[in-house]
C-alpha cells in the first residue's frame, strides 16, 4: 500500500479577505482597503480571485505567503443602456453572464465555459470562449480598470498610462475535443462542438457547402438563447435555470495537469493518423482544439498582451484528469501528458514554441521572485480592483 504523501507545498500563514458592501458602496469600499493590498505586496504575497489557476500558484507556494482573497471583492454593475458593465476582480465568470441575463436577455460577454473561473485571473490572461471567433476575447472588450500599484495609489487607464494598460490585458469557437477511449477499442474518440450565433437552417446548410463530411443534421443542434448555451456549455443538465451559474462549487477532476500549443500550419491526414497512434499508446490524454481565425486575425499581435492572433490555425489545450491520490499516479500521468506535448513538436509553432498564459504549465518555466526579480526590483506588482468591460451586441 502507498504511504500517505507529506503535504509538499505550503499553505498561506494569513489569508486576507477583502470586504465590499455593495455596489453603491464599491468606490469607497475600495478606497479604504488599497492600504491592505499595499502593505500585502510588500510581503511575499499571492492573489487570488477565483482559484482556477491550473497549477494552483495563487494558493501553494514553496515558501511561506500570504494570501490575499478577492472572493469578496464581486460587485457586478450592468448597465444595459450604454452597453457598459463594471465587474470586480473577485466575481466568477457566471456571476457576470448572470448579472447580464438580469438585465437583457439579448446581451451577452465573450468569455470562457466555466462558471467558477475568477475575472481577474482570467482577464489577466486574455479570457478565450466559445464566441472568440467572432467577438475576439475578453480583453478586446475591456474599456478601463483600476489597479493598485506598489506606491498604494490607485490608477485607472488613462492614470496608468497607455503602456502598463496594454499589458495587464493578457500578459496574463468550434471546439474539438479528441480523448482516448482505451486500450480494448484501439481507437479515440472524436467529438465537435460549436456555437453558432444563428438558427439551426443556416447553420445546416452553411455546413452541408462548407464540410459536408461533418455530416451536421437538424437533430444534432440545439436553438437556445445565449445565457442557456453558458449553461449548456459548463455541463449541467438541458433546461438546468441560469441561477445553476451562481454557484462557486466545481464539480470536476481531483488531479489535472494542462498544456497548451499554437498550430500556425495545418496538420497533414498522416500526421493525424500517427498522433491518434500516440494517444492511443498513452491511454488517458486528450486534446482540445480550439480554432482562432475571424475576430481574432483581425486584431493585431501587439494590440494587447495577448500575441496568439492573426497566423495561428488553433490553439490545442493537452489535458489528462485522474483521481487517485499519490506520487505514483501523478507521474504516470504527467508523464503522460509531457509525452504527447513531445511528440506534437512537429506540428506546433517554433522558434519560440507557444503557449497560452492562462493554460499556467510549470514544466515551461518558473519565475523566482527573490531580492534581484523584476516583481520587487520593478515596484510592478499590480492588482485589478474592477474592470469595466463593454457588455457587446
Ligand atoms: C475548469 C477550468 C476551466 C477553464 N476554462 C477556461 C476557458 O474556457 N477559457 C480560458 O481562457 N481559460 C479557461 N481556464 C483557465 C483560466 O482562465 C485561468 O486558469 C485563470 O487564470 C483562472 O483565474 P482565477 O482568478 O480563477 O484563478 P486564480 O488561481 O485566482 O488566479 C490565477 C493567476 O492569476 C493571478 N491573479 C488572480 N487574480 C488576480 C488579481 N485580481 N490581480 C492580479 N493577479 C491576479 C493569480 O495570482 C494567479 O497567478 C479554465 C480553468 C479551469 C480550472
Amino acid at each position: 500500500m502507498e504511504k500517505p504523501i507529506p503535504l509538499a507545498t505550503m499553505l498561506p500563514i494569513v489569508i486576507v479577505y477583502l470586504f465590499s458592501l455593495h455596489a453603491s458602496c464599491a468606490a469607497p469600499t475600495t478606497e479604504s482597503v488599497h492600504e491592505t493590498f499595499v502593505d500585502c505586496l510588500r510581503n511575499n504575497i499571492k492573489t487570488r480571485s477565483g482559484g482556477h489557476g491550473f497549477e494552483g500558484r495563487s494558493y501553494i507556494s514553496d515558501e511561506p505567503f500570504i494570501m490575499l482573497d478577492m472572493f469578496n471583492l464581486r460587485n457586478i454593475t450592468v448597465d444595459v443602456q450604454n452597453e457598459v458593465a463594471v465587474v470586480q476582480a473577485g466575481a466568477t465568470l457566471g456571476e457576470v453572464y448572470y448579472r447580464i441575463w438580469e438585465k437583457s436577455d439579448v446581451h451577452g460577454f465573450p468569455a470562457g465555459e466555466c462558471h467558477t473561473v475568477g475575472v481577474g485571473g482570467h482577464f489577466g490572461g486574455g479570457g478565450y470562449g466559445n464566441m472568440m471567433r467572432k467577438y475576439g476575447l475578453s480583453i478586446d472588450h475591456i474599456l478601463d480598470a483600476k489597479i493598485v500599484d506598489v506606491k498604494s495609489r490607485i490608477l485607472n487607464k488613462e492614470s496608468m498610462g497607455e503602456d502598463l494598460f496594454w499589458a495587464i490585458r493578457g500578459g496574463g469557437g468550434l471546439h474539438l475535443v479528441i480523448s482516448n477511449v482505451g486500450e480494448r477499442n484501439k481507437t479515440v474518440r472524436a467529438a465537435v462542438m460549436t456555437k453558432f450565433l444563428g438558427g439551426t437552417e443556416e447553420l445546416v446548410s452553411l455546413l452541408e457547402k462548407e464540410l459536408p463530411t461533418l455530416g451536421l443534421k437538424k437533430e444534432n443542434c440545439i436553438e437556445m438563447s445565449w445565457i442557456e448555451s453558458a449553461v449548456w456549455w459548463d455541463s449541467f443538465p438541458n433546461g438546468a435555470h441560469p441561477e445553476a451559474l451562481l454557484g462557486r462549487k466545481l464539480n470536476s477532476a481531483k488531479f489535472l495537469k494542462r498544456k497548451s500549443d499554437y498550430v500556425k500550419t495545418p496538420i497533414s491526414k498522416d500526421g493525424l493518423e500517427w498522433i491518434w497512434k500516440k494517444m492511443i499508446e498513452l491511454r488517458q490524454t486528450s486534446m482540445a482544439f480550439n480554432p482562432n481565425d475571424g475576430r481574432m486575425n483581425k486584431i493585431s499581435a501587439n494590440a494587447t498582451a495577448f500575441p496568439h492572433r492573426q497566423g495561428n490555425l488553433f490553439k490545442i489545450e493537452y489535458s489528462v484528469n485522474w483521481e487517485e491520490p499519490g506520487i505514483s499516479a501523478e507521474k504516470n500521468f504527467t508523464i503522460q501528458i509531457r509525452r504527447l506535448h513531445s511528440y506534437m513538436t512537429p506540428f506546433v509553432s517554433k522558434n519560440p514554441r507557444r503557449a497560452f498564459l492562462n493554460y499556467r504549465d510549470l514544466d515551461i518555466g518558473i519565475n523566482h521572485h527573490d531580492n534581484n526579480s523584476s516583481t520587487k526590483k520593478g515596484g510592478f506588482m499590480v492588482l485589478s480592483t474592477s474592470i469595466t468591460t463593454s457588455t457587446d451586441w
